[in-house]
C-alpha cells in the first residue's frame, strides 16, 4: 500500500463533508479537517459569489499552514425566477436563526409570489471547490446540476433544499432519490470529478 505522506486539510468543521472527501482522497492523502484546530479562524463568508467564498476559505486557512494543501468548498442553490437567490445566502436565507425547513419555506413563499410555473421554476445547485497552498490558488472547479423547484416538499432523504429540487431528467426530488443516485449527478460529485481531473489523480 502507498505511504500517504502528504496532508490534505479540508477547510471545514463539518464531519459529514470530511467523510465525503476522505472517501475520495483518503487513499492518496492524509485527510484532516479543522475539528481539532481551535487556533484557526472561522472564515467569514463575506464574498458575493461561490468562487469568492470558496477561495477566501482556502487561501485564509492555507496562509496559516505553510506548505499544507488546503481544500475548501462553497455551495448553494440558484433560482432563476428569484434572480439567482438564495445563492451564497443559501444557508442563511431566512435570517440568522435559519433552519433548513425555514429556508425552504421562504423559498417557496417568494417563488409563489413570482407566479413562476413549471419550467419557469428552473434552478441549479452549484459547488465551487478551491485547492490552495501558502495562500495561492492551485485549482478552482465548479460543479452544477440543473432542475426545477417543486410546488411542495417531497421526500425525507438528504438535507437543505433537497425536498424541493427536482433534477433534470427525473420526476422525483433529491430527497426522494437514494443518496447514491443523488451523488452520481450532484453538483458536489461533479465538482469533485473536475478537481480529481485537474489534479491528475
Ligand atoms: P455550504 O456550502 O455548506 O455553506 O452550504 C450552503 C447551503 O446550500 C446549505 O446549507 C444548503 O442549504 C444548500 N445546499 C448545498 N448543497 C446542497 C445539497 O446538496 N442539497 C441541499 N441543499 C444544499
Amino acid at each position: 500500500m502507498a505511504i500517504k505522506t502528504e496532508a490534505l486539510l479540508i477547510a471545514t468543521r463539518n464531519a459529514h463533508k470530511t467523510e465525503e472527501f476522505q472517501a475520495i482522497f483518503g487513499h492518496r492523502y492524509d485527510v484532516r479537517d479543522l475539528t481539532s484546530r481551535d487556533d484557526l479562524p472561522e472564515v467569514e463568508e463575506t464574498g458575493t459569489t461561490f468562487e469568492e467564498n470558496s477561495e477566501l476559505k482556502a487561501t485564509t486557512i492555507s496562509k496559516r499552514l505553510p506548505g499544507i494543501l488546503v481544500l475548501a468548498d462553497d455551495s448553494g442553490l440558484e433560482v432563476d425566477a428569484l434572480d439567482g437567490e438564495p445563492g451564497v445566502y443559501s444557508a442563511r436565507y431566512s435570517g440568522p436563526n435559519a433552519t433548513d425547513a425555514s429556508n425552504r419555506q421562504r423559498l417557496l413563499e417568494l417563488l409563489t409570489l413570482t407566479n413562476a410555473r413549471g419550467k419557469e421554476r428552473s434552478a441549479r445547485f452549484r459547488c465551487v471547490l478551491t485547492l490552495a497552498r501558502d495562500g495561492e490558488v492551485l485549482h478552482q472547479v465548479d460543479g452544477r446540476v440543473g432542475g426545477v423547484i417543486a410546488n411542495q416538499e417531497k421526500g425525507d432523504n438528504g438535507f437543505g433544499y433537497d425536498p424541493l429540487f427536482i433534477p433534470d431528467g427525473h420526476c422525483e426530488t433529491f430527497a426522494q432519490l437514494t443518496s447514491a443516485t443523488k451523488h452520481s449527478m450532484s453538483h458536489r460529485g461533479r465538482a469533485v470529478d473536475a478537481l480529481v481531473n485537474a489534479m491528475g489523480l
